[in-house]
C-alpha cells in the first residue's frame, strides 16, 4: 500500500523540480519579484547580524541547545506535556498528517464554531489543514497578510517566512480589488494594508476559534511561543474562546532561558529585524484572560524517522527562518513553487524528501549547486550541502536497487577510474574526446547539444570545447623548444 504523502501538496501530481523549474524560469516577472524581495531581506540580514559582536557564539549556542534537545527529545516532550497540562492546556499526539487533521477538525467542531481564524503556520500547511476544515464545513480565515493574499488568490506559499514573496504590489492590488470588491483601491503599501485590516478586523472580533502554529515549545513551563510582525497573531491568540496550536515535535526547547538565544537569531535571520514586533508567549489558560480552552497537537509526521538518521538528523535543528532560501542562487531564480512542496529552497530540498520518505521527492536533493551559501547563513549552522549529498546517495541507491553490476552509473565510474589511473589511457581519452566533439561544437567553441544520456548535461548548461592543446602538451612542447 502506498503511504499517505506527508506534505500537503500531492507529490504524485507535481512535476520533478527540474521540469517545474524550466517552466517557471520563463516567468520573468516572478523571477524579478523573487530576486528583488530576497535581495532586500539579505541586505537587511547582513546589516543586523554583522553589528552583533557575538553572532557566531549565538549560532554555536543555538546549535548546542538543539543538539542536546534532540538527544533527549522524549524527555523534553514529556516535560512539555506535563507542564502544559498542569497549566490547563490539553496535549494531543499525532503520528501523521491524517491523525493531526482528524484531531484538529474534531476540536473545532467541539468548539461549536463554523469558522476559524488562523495565524501563519507552515505546519498546518504541511498537513493540509485548511482543506480538511473546509471539507468539514468550517470556514477558514488566514490573518497573516501574505497568507491572506495567497488564500484570496488561490495560490500556494513560495517562502517559509514571506509566503507571497513572488507577488508584487500590482498583483496584490488586483487580488484585493477582485476578492474584496474594492474597485478604487490604490497600490501603496498603506492602501493594501488598510484594505486587509478592514477585511480582517470584524473576523477577529466575531470568530470564536483560533488556530496557530508555534515557533517554540518550552518544556520547562509548558508555554508556547509565537513570533510575528503584524499583530494578527496576538489577536488570534487572545480573542477567541478556543485556541488550537499545531506544532512539530522538533519545536521543543528545554527552558525559558533558551529563548534568549533563539529570539536574537530568528528575527535577524528571517526578516533582518533586531526583534520581532510581537513575541507572544502563553501558558495554559487563565480565568478572565485569553482563551478558555487551549489545545496543543504535537505532530510527528516523519520527524522521528529523520531523528533516527544520524547523517540527516540536523535537519531538525531548523527554526524556519528562511535565510537559506534568500541566499540560494537556485531558489532566487526559480522561486518556491518549483519545489512542489510547502517547504521550498535549501531547507525544502532536504526536509521534503525526508518527510515524503524520498519516494515522491527524488529530484529535490539535486535542486542545488552545492555552493554552500545556505550553510554560511544558516543561524543553526545546518550543513545543508552535506545532507543533500547524503540524500543524493539515497536516491541513487533507490534508483539502482537490484541492478547490481549492471548499474550504469557504477559501470561509468569504473571506466572513469581506469582512465584516470593510467597516463596513456588518459591521453588517449583526451584525443578521442577532441575528435568526438568536433562535429558537435559551434563556431564560438561551445557545445549546446550532446546525444543520448550525455544530453542530460547540455539540457541545462553549455559545455566548452576542449582546448586544442592541454597544459601538459604545452609544457612538453615548451621544454623541447627551450632545449
Ligand atoms: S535551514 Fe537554517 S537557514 Fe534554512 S530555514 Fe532552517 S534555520 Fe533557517
Amino acid at each position: 500500500m502506498t503511504p499517505e504523502p506527508l506534505v500537503s501538496i500531492d507529490p504524485t501530481r507535481v512535476p520533478s523540480f527540474q521540469t517545474a523549474a524550466k517552466l517557471l524560469l520563463n516567468d520573468s516577472q516572478l523571477r524579478k519579484n523573487v530576486r528583488h524581495a530576497t535581495g532586500v531581506i539579505q541586505a537587511r540580514r547582513k546589516l543586523v547580524t554583522e553589528e552583533l559582536p557575538d553572532w557566531q557564539e549565538l549560532r554555536e549556542s543555538a546549535r548546542q541547545i538543539k543538539t542536546h534537545t534532540l538527544q533527549h527529545l522524549d524527555r523534553y516532550l514529556e516535560d512539555f506535556e506535563r507542564n502544559c497540562t498542569r497549566a490547563g492546556g490539553v496535549v494531543h499526539w499525532a503520528r501523521d498528517a491524517a491523525e493531526a487533521r482528524k484531531i484538529a477538525v474534531e476540536l473545532v467542531q467541539q468548539s461549536a464554531s463554523g469558522e476559524v481564524i488562523k495565524i501563519k503556520s507552515m505546519t498546518t500547511e504541511e498537513i493540509a489543514l485548511n482543506a480538511a476544515l473546509e471539507a468539514a464545513g468550517v470556514r477558514v480565515y488566514e490573518t497573516d497578510l501574505a497568507e491572506l493574499i495567497l488564500q484570496l488568490g488561490r495560490d500556494l506559499p513560495s517562502h517559509i517566512v514571506v509566503p507571497a514573496l513572488h507577488k508584487n504590489r500590482q498583483q496584490i492590488r488586483g487580488i484585493f480589488e477582485r476578492e474584496m470588491s474594492l474597485p478604487n483601491l490604490g497600490e501603496r503599501p498603506a492602501d493594501l494594508a488598510e484594505a486587509a485590516r478592514t477585511f480582517l478586523r470584524e473576523k477577529f472580533l466575531r470568530v470564536k476559534t483560533g488556530v496557530s502554529g508555534a515557533n517554540f515549545l518550552i518544556a520547562e513551563t509548558g508555554a508556547v511561543c509565537v513570533v510575528e510582525s503584524e499583530g494578527n497573531g496576538r489577536m488570534c491568540l487572545t480573542l477567541p474562546g478556543t485556541l488550537i496550536t499545531i506544532a512539530g515535535i522538533d519545536k521543543v526547547i528545554p527552558s525559558f532561558r533558551d529563548l534568549e538565544v533563539f529570539l536574537q537569531l530568528l528575527p535577524r535571520s528571517a526578516t533582518g529585524e533586531r526583534m520581532n514586533p510581537y513575541n507572544s508567549i502563553w501558558t495554559g489558560v487563565h480565568a478572565g484572560d485569553g482563551p478558555r480552552a487551549f489545545h496543543v497537537i504535537l505532530l510527528d509526521n516523519g520527524r522521528t524517522g529523520i531523528l533516527a538518521d544520524e547523517k540527516a538528523r540536523e535537519t531538525l535543528h531548523c527554526i524556519r527562518c528562511g535565510a537559506c532560501q534568500n541566499a540560494c542562487p537556485v531558489y532566487r531564480q526559480t522561486g518556491g513553487h518549483a519545489y512542489g512542496s510547502v517547504y521550498a529552497g535549501p531547507i525544502g530540498a532536504i526536509l521534503t524528501p525526508q518527510l515524503q520518505q524520498m519516494e515522491h521527492a527524488r529530484s529535490l536533493p539535486y535542486a542545488s549547486s552545492l555552493c554552500g551559501a545556505c550553510y554560511e547563513v544558516c543561524p543553526l549552522k545546518i550543513n545543508i550541502p552535506e545532507v543533500l549529498i547524503h540524500l543524493r546517495h539515497q536516491v541513487v541507491e533507490l534508483e539502482t536497487r537490484g541492478l547490481g553490476a549492471l548499474n550504469p552509473e557504477a559501470v561509468a565510474m569504473k571506466l572513469m577510474a581506469s582512465v584516470f589511473a593510467s597516463e596513456s589511457r588518459f591521453r588517449a581519452a583526451q584525443r578521442l574526446g577532441r575528435m568526438a566533439e568536433a562535429p558537435l561544437a559551434g563556431r564560438d567553441g561551445w557545445i549546446r547539444w550532446l546525444p543520448g544520456v550525455l544530453g542530460g548535461w547540455t539540457a541545462v548548461r553549455d559545455l566548452r570545447r576542449m582546448p586544442k592543446q592541454t597544459f601538459r602538451e604545452w609544457w612538453e612542447q615548451r621544454g623541447e623548444s627551450d632545449a
